[in-house]
């Protein structure tokens, strides 16, 4: 007999992307010089400096629990670190350092969210954001953004998309999967949506270094004295250092919302890891130069990637300007051949015809898409997108 599993769960995808990486992975393994677009996560190591902090933490024996929402020095330093980059004010009473970002947007839609609340999404969105709200009895609502509109978040649609259970809104800006950077005032338009229908915000900014051409990440809380006191701010360590792996990132927001998180924290996971807490503090505290010079060469790779995908015919993008992906249109390929009738199938053909591995955009809820992250080297960039040029091309 099989077990029962709740209805929360049942309703749960599991991650489309899987596939598609398990069978790349099984690619390299055989030998074959395949090209991954896949992943999420910065191909540079984390700073030595960060590290050496670490270890150090571990040889003098800093390997028992901390207090669950983190040691005092590195809210501290979150704190001091949110106030530099967009002038907003938190006591470190006001930050929980969690097991990375993705536990922080979840423990803060988790103390938001009632059974059957609405929780507002900007499509594209992050594809963890719809199964982390089903997983807590909410109801994911798309607030579609267009990218003949440059992606923007749009205020109207926000309150046109916001009914009587609308309970919150979830930003993310800068954007996966689109790398959009949204405009400080149309996000101003959006609080005043978010103040007059009441509704919380949590502004995932995990991105928040990585902007170029000029554009700056808009912490939303630093919109007005009511965003703030709406918003609970979510960030970490995993893209700006470099360090995906040592899971540390952030909730800080309004004392109200944090009290809740930090008392549901102390009984999911209780503290993130000791040394991973030292290695973040070190990180924050430490000289930034690595960050520009990592910012600096996602800038040159997203140059290219953009350049050498508008010169495919039938490929057309503007540059984004923050994170580091490209999300790219490629339904007009679609039904050249048969088979090749969605984005789960073009990445799929893609990857065993020649080679290259990308996301479907039905992961972000836009088949027409597929999204390429540039977190990898020029060389592979290069041949990478002259694969698919040659895919797309034999379509035809
Ligand atoms: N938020 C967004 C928008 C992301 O793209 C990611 C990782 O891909 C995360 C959060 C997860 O961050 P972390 O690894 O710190 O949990």
């Amino acid at each position: 007999m099989a077990v029962r599993i709740g209805k929360k769960a049942a309703s749960l995808s599991d991650s489309l992307t899987l596939a598609i990486d398990a069978r790349y992975k099984a690619l390299v393994q055989a030998g074959e010089d395949a090209v991954s677009f896949g992943t999420g996560e910065p191909d540079f190591p984390t700073p030595a400096p960060i590290c050496e902090a670490g270890i150090r933490s571990i040889r003098d024996g800093f390997t028992k629990y901390t207090p669950s929402s983190g040691i005092p020095e590195l809210r501290k330093a979150v704190a001091a670190a949110i106030e530099r980059d967009s002038g907003v004010r938190y006591a470190p009473g006001e930050v929980v350092v969690t097991s990375g970002a993705k536990q922080a947007v979840y423990e803060a839609l988790a103390v938001l969210l009632d059974e059957g609340d609405e929780v507002l999404v900007p499509a594209p969105y992050w594809l963890s954001y719809p199964e982390m709200v089903r997983a807590l009895g909410g109801v994911p609502v798309p607030v579609p953004c267009r990218e003949e509109e440059g992606w923007r978040l749009r205020a109207d649609a926000v309150d046109r998309a916001a009914g009587p259970r609308a309970r919150v809104l979830v930003l993310n800006s800068p954007n996966n999967p689109t790398g959009a950077v949204l405009e400080r005032s149309d996000l101003a338009e959006v609080a005043e949506v978010c103040r007059r229908r009441d509704l919380a915000v949590v502004s995932d900014e995990i991105y928040d270094r990585m902007v170029y051409d000029g554009a700056r990440n808009t912490c939303f809380a630093s919109l007005s004295e009511d965003a703030r006191s709406r918003t609970v701010t979510v960030s970490g360590v995993s893209k700006t250092y470099a360090m995906t792996g040592w899971r540390i990132g952030w909730a800080a927001g309004p004392s109200a919302v944090m009290g809740p998180l930090g008392n549901l924290q102390s009984h999911l996971s209780s503290n993130a890891a000791a040394a991973s807490q030292k290695a973040a503090l070190a990180a924050l505290t430490g000289d930034q130069a690595e960050v520009g010079s990592m910012v600096g060469k996602f800038d040159a790779r997203r140059r290219l990637v953009t350049t050498l995908l508008n010169g495919i015919p039938g490929i057309r993008l503007a540059a984004p300007r923050g994170a580091f992906y490209v999300f790219v249109r490629v339904d007009g390929f679609y039904g050249k051949r048969k088979g090749v009738e969605g984005s789960v199938a073009f990445c799929e053909a893609l990857l065993e015809e020649r080679r290259v591995a990308c996301v479907p955009g039905s992961a972000f809820g836009d088949d027409r898409y597929v999204r390429l992250s540039y977190a990898t080297s020029e060389e592979r960039i290069r041949k990478g997108i002259e694969r698919i040029g040659l895919f797309v091309g034999g379509l035809s």
